[in-house]
């Protein structure tokens, strides 16, 4: 599992490296996914390394209503919000997980399939 010292995401939010970035706080970012699955798929990040779900605890773990808030908040701003959309977070190997920092997937503007594969 990276450190943060050696975190994709981490360097994303630090602006070492660039993204598409859509919107910003003291606590998140949330950037274009730069390989999309849908017509907007955006992922929310906490600036705070965060390695998988399974690293949450009680210090930590407001975070992920504030990731919810922000989802809502893009998909309002994305025009999405009435007509739907998805939030997702993978964790580890089984789930597809291949950044190990916690992100929100946000998938919307087309018809999304139950159950994902
Ligand atoms: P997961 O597989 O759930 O860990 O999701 C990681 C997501 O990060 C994938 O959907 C990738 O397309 C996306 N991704 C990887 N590198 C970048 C990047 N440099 N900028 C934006 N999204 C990225
Ligand atoms: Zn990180």
């Amino acid at each position: 599992m990276n450190s943060k010292h050696d975190c994709l995401f981490c360097d994303i939010a630090a602006k070492k490296i660039p993204a598409d970035i859509i919107h910003e706080s003291e606590d998140l970012i949330v950037f274009h996914d730069i390989n999309p699955e849908a017509p907007l798929h955006c992922l929310i990040i906490p600036r705070i390394h965060i390695a998988t779900i399974n690293d949450l605890n009680a210090k930590n773990s407001s975070i992920v209503g504030s990731m919810y808030e922000a989802a809502a908040e893009v998909a309002e701003n994305f025009n999405v919000a009435k007509k739907g959309y998805r939030v997702v977070m993978n964790c580890n190997k089984d789930a597809g997980q291949s950044v190990f920092h916690i992100h929100l997937h946000l998938l919307a503007g087309r018809q999304l399939s139950w159950p994902p594969g």
